[in-house]
């Protein structure tokens, strides 16, 4: 029997598999999805069998040196999920597939984890009654079961002996990195109507392959709704994948699942060590789980009889890989919803544009939960900066500071968010709010410290850095912001008499340590929580009545088409947080440039007013959802050949591809890391089937020449 190898070299040259003669040793062995060690060269690498056939039409077959492993670490499933990530991608097949596994399963990894076992002391012979006190105090307990041999440490000697005279033996029995032993709870949460309804559609399609979008304001009781559709699943012998996030960032949704589902999880979270993933990869793969929850890459938990698929948050920017292979995570849930026959359902309280599109094209069925369980949206306020910056209120407006006396005399809580995106690379006025951008494309321009330049990554227009704004001319103009540290001290000038915590990098950088924040919090430890956007997620505080948030507008500022929906969808999140419990809440949003749609759609909680009017600026501007957009990124040492290549590039898919907009090659971002240029282009096209070709193509032909290429297809970022 010949075998088909994926071998381990992952330039573009070598991705295809060769054939291989297995030995007749191990035909029983080698199966198609498992690693094996086969010559290739001069040296012995690990390969992937792909698949097994009777003979080759090669002469001289080399033989498989070594089979890897003794279970399946890709199967079926995974074997075309691979295949799919690659033909969207196009990435090499062996990235894609090495994408799927934890890193122990990967081939030449280069990181040996094994199994942990521990190992009990276990009697054997019954007869034999001991020599000393020890050894009869020992072969006593043994009678009445096995020890680990750890608990048994006073014993080590007589273990010894007994063990050379054959009355007792050491058995060792596989076990697990993270046990934890959670009871579960009954819960006594009565659905309401929209609740039912949802979960009512999803029930109806469990047999059938079909995404929905479950729109649904922020604590309108998404997570309950969850967990009922998928202990449906459970109820029919089946198993689910819940993407979040980030684990660290979404503490109380892990506890309540845990809490419902006791120890039939497995959490794939992003500070596993290689070992942990692993065994959470196998409890999955032998269906001792019933549900995976984790980030990104939890869509690839090889379960073999999954009944549903749930991403929450959908909107988040993370689902997507930013590095090789560029995989969208939804994507890959819509492909193995339709694999396995099954829901899948996105949750948002701000779906991305796209979704949304689709679901108003019935391409997703639309699920709404359109009110607060508490019924209670709390009251958003706009205050804005440069008048207070006059008054002398340069960091807290009047209106926050008096708000945050209100709230704290009334022994409730406030979350102070930080808006510091779109600071680090842009130029921004901290007296009246200013942010310099290119006069031909009204984005802001990307300040470069080396040479004090600023310049417009899409049209190549360039400046030098200004002294003084040149709106209000104050000399206060750089490329950062304030930090959060510079606000906890301020806050806690104002008021010394309380408590408060601050949580951002710095802070959160050891394992646990959000965990640790948020209960400090939740317990009422500290009186106002300060922090980046970290804080803007899935948290459920009752007693948080005001949210303040500083720099509402500098995401605007952010070099990028989907500036505003990233603002609306931040101010809502973090909103989101005040008032859900049973006393009103008050959210107070600071900022210099208040009178954008987004901003003023998020003081009143209209998604669908603010889905209508970026629908007009994306559709004005051919952005997506309107038009499909990939961007190519040319990396070289040498500027002038790589400017070239990207010229040729631009001719070449201009003359092959029918409507597509062609815009560069310009020089993106940042010009030059590690010596290296990046030149971009950017595609905005409506069908995507010749464009793939074109690039396809394109990404075969830049195979070791001076100039890497790079393509990401939908890019987000
Ligand atoms: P979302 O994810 O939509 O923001 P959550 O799922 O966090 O909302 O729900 C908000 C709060 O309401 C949680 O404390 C949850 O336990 C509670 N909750 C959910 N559904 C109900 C219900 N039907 N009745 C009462 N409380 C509910
Ligand atoms: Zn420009
Ligand atoms: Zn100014």
């Amino acid at each position: 029997m010949v075998a088909q190898v994926l071998v381990e070299i992952k330039a573009k040259a070598v991705d295809r598999v060769f054939d291989y003669l297995i030995p007749l040793d191990y035909e029983e062995k080698v199966q198609v999805g498992i690693r094996v060690l086969v010559p290739f060269g001069k040296q012995n690498l690990e390969g992937f069998v792909m698949a097994i056939k009777p003979d080759s039409s090669i002469q001289n077959l080399k033989e498989i040196k070594e089979v890897i492993d003794d279970e399946v670490i890709l199967n079926d499933e995974l074997l075309k999920v691979g295949e799919y990530i690659s033909k969207k991608t196009l990435a090499t097949q062996m990235a894609s597939l090495e994408a799927m596994l934890p890193k122990a399963l990967k081939a030449h990894h280069g990181v040996k984890v094994n199994k942990k076992y521990d190992t009990y002391v276990s009697l054997i012979d019954f007869d034999y009654e001991g020599k000393n006190d020890k050894q009869k105090e020992l072969i006593t307990k043994l009678k009445e079961k096995d020890y680990l041999k750890t608990d048994l440490k006073e014993y080590n000697s007589a273990i010894q002996t007994l063990i050379k005279k054959e009355v007792i033996e050491l058995k060792k029995e596989e076990v697990y990195r993270l046990q934890d032993d959670v009871d579960k709870e009954i819960s006594n949460i009565k659905l309401n109507q929209d609740q039912k309804t949802a979960i009512q559609k999803v029930k109806e399609s469990s047999n059938t392959f079909k995404p929905f979008l479950l729109y649904g304001v922020t604590g309108s009781g998404k997570t309950e709704v969850y967990m009922h559709m998928i202990s449906n699943v459970i109820d029919n012998g089946k198993e689910a994948i819940v993407l979040v996030p980030e684990i660290s960032l979404t503490p109380q949704l892990v506890g309540n699942f845990k809490k419902r589902f006791g120890n039939d999880i497995a959490i794939l979270h992003s500070r596993l060590s290689d070992g942990e993933r692993y065994d959470e990869w196998r409890k999955i793969v032998r269906s001792e789980v019933k549900i995976a929850i984790g980030a990104r890459s939890a869509i690839f938990a090889p379960f073999k009889n999954l009944g549903i698929i749930i991403v929450d948050e959908e909107h988040t920017t993370t689902y997507k890989q930013d590095s090789n292979p560029r995989y969208h995570a939804i994507d890959i849930a819509l492909f193995r919803g339709k694999l396995n026959n099954i829901p899948v359902v996105l949750g948002s309280a701000t779906p991305s544009l796209e979704s949304y599109t689709r679901a108003q094209m019935g391409i997703y069925e639309l699920l709404r939960l359109p009110k607060r369980i508490n019924n209670n949206l709390p009251d958003v306020k706009l205050i804005d900066m440069a008048p207070e910056i006059k008054k002398g209120y340069r960091i807290l407006s009047k209106e926050l500071i008096e708000a945050l006396n209100n709230t704290l005399e009334h022994n409730e809580q406030a979350i102070i968010l930080l808006n510091r995106r779109g600071y680090s690379t842009t130029v921004t006025c901290h007296e009246c709010g200013h942010c310099i951008t290119c006069p031909n494309c009204d984005i802001p321009l990307t300040y470069h410290k080396k040479n004090n330049i600023m310049k417009c990554h899409y049209c190549d227009y360039t400046t030098f850095k200004p002294l003084t704004c040149p709106e209000c001319h104050s000399k206060d103009i750089s490329q950062f912001g304030l930090g959060t540290e510079k606000l906890e001290e301020e806050i806690n000038k104002l008021f010394p008499t309380f408590k408060t915590i601050r949580m951002d990098i710095d802070t959160t950088s050891t394992k646990g340590s959000h965990a640790k924040i948020f209960e400090a919090f939740k317990k009422h430890e500290y009186d106002i929580l300060v922090g980046t956007q970290m804080i803007s997620k899935g948290l459920d505080f009752e007693n948080v009545t005001l949210v303040g948030v500083i720099n509402g507008d500098a995401s605007l500022n952010i070099p990028d088409f989907r500036s505003a929906e990233r603002t609306f969808s931040l101010l809502n999140q973090v909103a989101g947080r005040a008032g859900r419990g049973d006393k009103k809440g008050y959210v107070i949003i600071q900022g210099f440039n208040l009178n954008h749609y987004s901003i003023l759609k998020a003081k009143v909680h209209d998604y669908e007013g603010f889905y209508n009017e970026e629908m007009k600026v994306r559709k004005a501007l051919k952005y997506p959802p309107y038009y499909n957009l990939s961007m190519l990124t040319l990396v070289g040492k040498d500027y002038d050949y790589a400017l070239e290549e990207g010229k040729k590039i631009c001719d070449y898919i201009k003359s092959h591809v029918k409507n597509v907009i062609v815009l560069g090659p310009t020089s993106s971002f940042m010009p030059k890391i590690n010596n290296n240029y990046y030149i971009q282009i950017t595609l905005k096209y409506k069908k995507s089937n010749e464009l793939l070709n074109a690039l396809s193509f394109l990404n075969q032909k830049y195979v070791s020449t001076k100039v890497k290429l790079e393509i990401d297809i939908n890019p987000l970022k």
